[in-house]
């Protein structure tokens, strides 16, 4: 990600912050320390968060770290200028272009933003159970719709170069929870090589992704780019969920050996190979789907040399159905609310109200906002329309809190403008 008008936007603001902060510390140590340490949200692991149960938000296989964390010492690294950028990879192929590759989700989960924000370009950003967001920047195309719960593995869009980009790749990193600003290592999710910088993924591999709307230029190396534990006749992907009247290409390889001289038959046409790697040759098939819904089969005939032996067919399956509603994917409200009470750094015996304000030209109406509290517990208005929300009695502890965003048309705010906070003291 890059931006220079951001860049310099955050600095500002930062800035102030950090001066008001300073005089805020000056006047709490003149008041016999009302005011809460200054430090902000730790960048450091937490080690109560495993990600022995993730993977990687690639297909299975090897994978290049084509820019790894800011302040890293390898040769590509991000610029230090989102706080993301301290534990991000961007992911791309070992020696192919990243366009249009299948993004998975990295664990379950649910669909916490999608859309556009600035500089990440079309993003698909996940909440999963233990309130961990994984982040997945730059795409060209999104197929989740905003709240949806997808499994591991669920395909969530396609890589691209949208937003603030010099190529086609995958940023990926892992947030804490959905208010702090801060980030998690990435390195103990698979298998991770800091001498090549190469990643491992034991996500899906080719033969399981299920690939719903699918661009017409998915990448041809694909169904090779994971171990096959079997060495299959024909490597499909997995299940096609299309929508009506698509136009695009199916990769798929074959065995060399299956393959006939005069090459594959499909839907009428002779394709011949676009590639052999190893035992498999690469096949582009063309496909434009029924316009009517339905589950469809067309078949792959292997037609032998010389009439030998009987000819093998393999079918390609894929469902019909009708295209999902992702409208709301596709921009974003970019005014932030402002956060009226409790005051920032403020201590409190008893859990406060938080109380929020914003302006009604955030975009189309109604609006409807969700706070979130995090520090020793956490806690979760879900949408609501109010604009005060008293969360339930919390620990004792320093609570970081924030308010997202969405208006009438499901757009909602990019999602990491900086929280305030309150310290709970033990009841008197
Ligand atoms: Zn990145």
């Amino acid at each position: 990600m890059a931006g220079l008008y951001q860049r310099c936007f955050a600095a500002l603001v930062w800035g102030s912050v950090r001066t008001a902060l300073r005089l805020l510390l000056l006047m709490g140590l003149a008041l016999g320390a009302t005011v809460g340490p200054l430090t902000p949200p730790a960048l450091a692991a937490d080690p109560a968060f495993d990600f022995s149960d993730w993977h990687y938000p690639v297909p299975a296989g090897k994978w290049l770290i084509s820019r790894g964390p800011c302040g890293g010492n390898g040769l590509f690294s991000h610029d230090c200028e989102y706080f993301e950028d301290r534990c991000a990879f961007d992911l791309t192929p070992l020696d192919a272009g990243m366009d249009s590759v299948p993004v998975l989700a990295p664990q379950a989960g649910q669909v916490f933003f999608a859309g556009n924000r600035t500089d990440s370009g079309l993003s698909v950003m996940l909440r999963h159970p233990d309130g961990r967001v994984s982040a997945l920047f730059h795409l060209s195309r999104i197929v989740v719709a905003p709240e949806a719960r997808v499994a591991q593995g669920q395909v969530v869009g396609y890589a691209g170069s949208s937003g603030s980009s010099t190529g086609p790749h995958l940023h990926f990193d892992v947030q804490p929870n959905a208010v702090e600003r801060s980030c998690l290592p990435l390195e103990t999710i698979d298998e991770f090589d800091r001498r090549t910088m190469t990643i491992v993924s034991h996500n899906l591999a080719w033969p399981v992704l299920t690939l719903p709307d699918p661009p017409a230029d998915l990448p041809g190396w694909l169904p090779l780019s994971g171990p096959l534990a079997e060495r299959p006749l024909v490597v499909f992907p997995g299940s096609l969920l299309l929508a009506p009247g698509a136009s695009f290409v199916v990769p798929v390889a074959v065995q060399t050996a299956a393959v006939p001289l005069g090459g594959l038959q499909f839907n009428g046409q002779r394709l011949t190979a676009t590639d052999v790697v190893g035992e498999y040759s690469l096949f582009a098939l063309p496909l434009t789907t029924p316009n009517t819904l339905g589950a469809y089969s067309r078949a792959l005939a292997l037609r032998p040399a010389a009439g030998r032996t009987t000819p093998r067919t393999a079918l390609l399956r894929f469902t019909v159905r009708a295209a999902p509603d992702l409208s709301a994917t596709l921009g974003m409200v970019v005014i932030n609310p402002s956060f009226l009470a409790p005051l920032n750094y403020s201590y409190h015996t008893r859990t406060p109200q938080l109380c929020w304000s914003e302006s009604p030209a955030a975009g189309p109406g109604p609006l409807t906002f969700r706070a979130m509290a995090v520090g020793p517990q956490a806690a979760d208005s879900g949408w609501i329309t109010a604009t005060c929300w008293q969360p339930p009695p919390l620990a004792p502890g320093r609570y970081f809190w924030k308010v997202f965003v969405r208006d009438g048309q499901g757009y909602m705010i990019r999602p990491n403008q900086r929280p305030w906070t309150f310290k709970l003291r033990a009841g008197s």
